[in-house]
């Protein structure tokens, strides 16, 4: 299986969203044989896209969750209130969060809520260009899987997704290499499977300046199991041809 994440951020207005989704679902080929896909709009358009897709085989993320439960905290937005719109999936952890101070603790409180409602996380790692230019690319990996995840029990038949995301291949003028992309995932792997977790499914994504031009070749790769989309995801031609590069790599590969 192969995954397409459209992450929207906080780009669009409820209608503007609506327009794209529909443009999207519009070139969808329910004949073909399709990667998962994960749509995470703003969380004021998630009422309008879940009635969009309710009938599609498209799945619905948020971009962000409480590190609580229900309760006096102003201006989140709980697991079990995301459920409650349809949501099965949420982004946990993104850059753009870690910058503004989410921590390492943040991230694993939020995990187990997403988990304890039912919702699979999407947990976002990778490192800023100063920390590669450090030689620390591997040593911010690891610190931020260990905190995210050990000893967090997943669900049976919950995947644990990782987007492996370097910070300076977001918005970029191109992506991580090959090379560089199949180093951290098989390090994300790795550790994974050392963490103590019950995990029965990894799936490691790439995010970062992906687009029409460049995800067959990314998808291609054996080590990467998805694609989180930033920017390309935000038009529908670009969006679609990803889905259709996913689409081309699970039917050449019979996944
Ligand atoms: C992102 O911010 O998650 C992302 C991958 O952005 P972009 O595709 O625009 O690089």
């Amino acid at each position: 299986m192969k995954y397409i994440v459209g992450n929207y951020k906080m780009q669009l207005t409820t209608r503007e969203t609506s327009a794209l989704v529909k443009g999207v679902l519009h070139g969808l080929s329910l004949d073909d044989v399709l990667p998962e896909i994960i749509l995470c709009p703003t969380f004021t358009a998630l009422p309008d896209v879940q009635k969009l897709i309710k009938k599609t085989p498209v799945n619905l993320g948020a971009q962000n969750v409480a590190s609580t439960g229900l309760g006096a905290h102003t201006g989140e937005v709980a697991a079990a209130q995301l459920v409650d719109v349809g949501c099965t999936h949420t982004l946990i952890g993104h850059s753009e969060r870690r910058a503004a101070g989410e921590s390492g603790d943040d991230v694993h409180e939020k995990i187990l809520e997403a988990l304890a409602a039912g919702l699979t996380p999407i947990i976002c790692v990778g490192e800023t260009a100063t920390e590669r230019a450090a030689d620390q690319t591997n040593a911010v990996i690891t610190r931020q899987i260990t905190s995210a995840l050990t000893d967090v029990a997943f669900p049976r038949k919950t995947p644990c997704l990782i987007a492996y995301e370097p910070v300076w291949a977001i918005g970029a003028a191109s992506p991580a290499t090959a090379a560089q992309i199949s180093e951290a995932h098989s390090l994300i792997r790795h550790l994974l499977v050392g963490l103590g977790s019950v995990i029965d499914d990894i799936a490691v994504l790439y995010g970062g300046s992906v687009d029409a031009s460049n995800a067959l070749a990314i998808l291609r790769e054996q080590e990467v199991d998805g694609v989180l989309v930033g920017g390309a995801s935000l038009k529908i031609h670009e969006f679609s041809a990803i889905i259709k590069a996913g689409t081309a790599v699970m039917t050449a590969t019979h996944v």
